[in-house]
């Protein structure tokens, strides 16, 4: 897709078109040669180093070791728990054939390596004091994916695995919730989005898993995507690859084991909770450029301005801002405004001759005043306005920019939740459900039965996304069959990706 073809279809007209080509224009992804692989690149890559840093911080924060597992599975690995391979098997790559002649055992490429880490831990594994066992792995994994779609369905992603064995259900379980708010944290204060906790119902856990939470995030266009999921193994993996220690009196004991994963679909999760007509909107915290300066003058003024925006550009990272200056000549200011506000970059600095005589830097932010759910406070400082811009010391930009930056990470998150909020209904008949369901989420009294899931899947294409952790107990008759409620609190339904 040519750069010089200016914008991307608004995102009111066709969320799907809008998704699809900025992906590609803001220079995030390519496509790869294999048909549901993707490139990314260097602006995408960026975004996943900065999200992966975070979670990785947290996890070595909550005692857990990184380790790392072969690409590689035997086939007869996964056969070992019967769910998890009926689960796994239509999605599978196997190699067949190596070093020239083909396998005696067919090999599986990675779908998630519960398995290998299972027969790993088993090894490890003797006494009660080898436990918990807290590993966490960062990989890449293979999926077939029939309808590819860049970050949120693809043949290859990057994640993390964290994989624990425990001595008995509590430790296990503990395991599990900590993990589950390991993400929603991520989620919260660095992607910006407001996600709901809450666990899945039985048709929609993870193959093998005896319970599976998952963090819940609403996109700009209702649907719900799962963006971290953590599951309680119970002993069905300790069983399959035989994971047991001695307890103190000697007994030996099967292990309770968890898995929890967060992966690079979260970048697609921050594309379109955030995003807007102009493309992407970043949270600084995932920024690779948080402010972008771009010089303005001709002629002589030319290399003066950009000097003086390399200078300014120094004092900035040295207070803490990732900054770039775009010293693309033969570019005009309008084209990179333009540029800019499609890759998402929180805040532009424009410097031109006047500016610079006058000592200060004019401020556009990407999204701000006047737009739904930006704080009055940000536009308070005094400067001038102009349309929308804002003049500031030179002086002051560094201290006043870490400022605007916090601001404008704290705006998003305050802008998303009021948007899933406004998007969210509590319904009781079916008419309103089916109604809630077109433009966000329905939360409803449900009967827990499959076929009643299914019924309404078909019926609206909505699912059970989670019952979340928060929310009132109470009781009820099922939203679609009036067959009394199953979980105790109403529970939440949505179109998903
Ligand atoms: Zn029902």
């Amino acid at each position: 897709m040519a750069r010089d073809e200016r914008g991307v279809t608004p995102q009111s007209e066709d969320f799907s078109a809008w998704y699809n080509e900025l992906v590609f224009k803001a220079e995030l992804v390519d496509r790869g040669p294999v048909r549901g692989t993707m490139v990314i690149r260097p602006y995408g890559y960026r975004i996943w180093e900065l999200l992966q840093a975070d979670i990785d911080r947290r996890i070595k924060e909550t005692g857990h070791v990184n380790a790392y597992f072969p690409l590689l599975i035997p086939e007869s690995y996964l056969k070992r728990e019967a769910e998890h391979v009926e689960g796994f098997s239509p999605e599978l790559a196997v190699v067949t054939h190596a070093g020239g002649k083909e396998l005696e055992e067919p090999l599986v490429v990675r779908p998630t390596s519960e398995t290998v880490i299972g027969e790993m831990m088993a090894k490890w594994i003797s006494s009660h004091r080898d436990l918990p066992m807290l590993l966490n792995q960062w990989a890449n994994v293979v999926r077939w994916e029939m309808r590819p779609r860049m970050f949120l369905r693809t043949t290859e992603f990057l994640w993390q695995e964290g994989h624990t064995a425990h001595a008995d259900e509590a430790d296990a379980m503990a395991e599990t919730l900590g993990s589950l708010d390991l993400y929603a944290k991520v989620a919260r204060d660095v992607a910006a989005m407001p996600v709901v906790d809450g666990e899945k119902t039985a048709g929609e856990r993870f193959p093998g898993a005896q319970r599976t939470f998952t963090v819940e995030g609403m996109m700009r266009d209702g649907r719900a995507l799962q963006s971290g999921t953590s599951h309680y193994m119970g002993t069905n993996f300790a069983k399959a690859f035989q994971i047991q220690y001695a307890a103190e009196n000697g007994e030996l004991e099967f292990c309770h084991t968890t898995s929890w994963g967060m992966s690079a679909r979260m970048i697609g999760g921050v594309i379109m909770t955030h995003g807007d007509d102009k493309g992407l909107v970043l949270p600084p915290l995932l920024a690779p450029y948080q402010v972008v300066i771009v010089p303005i003058g001709r002629g002589d003024q030319a290399e003066q301005m950009l000097s003086a925006a390399r200078e300014l550009a120094s004092r900035l990272e040295r207070a803490g801002i990732r900054t770039h200056v775009d010293a693309r000549a033969q570019l005009s200011p309008g084209f990179k405004f333009h540029d800019w506000e499609l890759r998402g970059v929180p805040i532009r600095l424009e410097l031109g001759p006047r500016d610079l005589a006058a000592g200060t830097v004019v401020m556009a932010r990407r999204l701000g005043n006047g737009q739904a759910g930006g704080p009055d406070s940000v536009s308070a400082d005094g400067g001038q306005e102009r349309g929308g811009k804002e003049s500031l010391s030179l002086d002051s930009a560094p201290a006043r920019l870490s400022f605007e930056l916090t601001a404008f990470q704290a705006m998003l998150l305050q802008r998303a939740t009021d948007f899933r909020d406004a998007h969210t209904a509590t319904v009781d008949s079916w008419e309103e459900f089916a109604e809630a369901v077109k433009t966000g989420w329905a939360v409803a009294f449900h009967c827990g039965q499959p076929d009643c899931e299914d019924d309404i899947k078909a019926a609206t294409a909505a699912t059970p996304r989670c019952i979340p952790l928060e929310g009132p107990a109470e009781e009820g008759t099922c939203v679609r069959c009036d067959r009394p409620s199953a979980y105790g609190k109403r529970i939440i339904f949505g179109r998903s990706y």
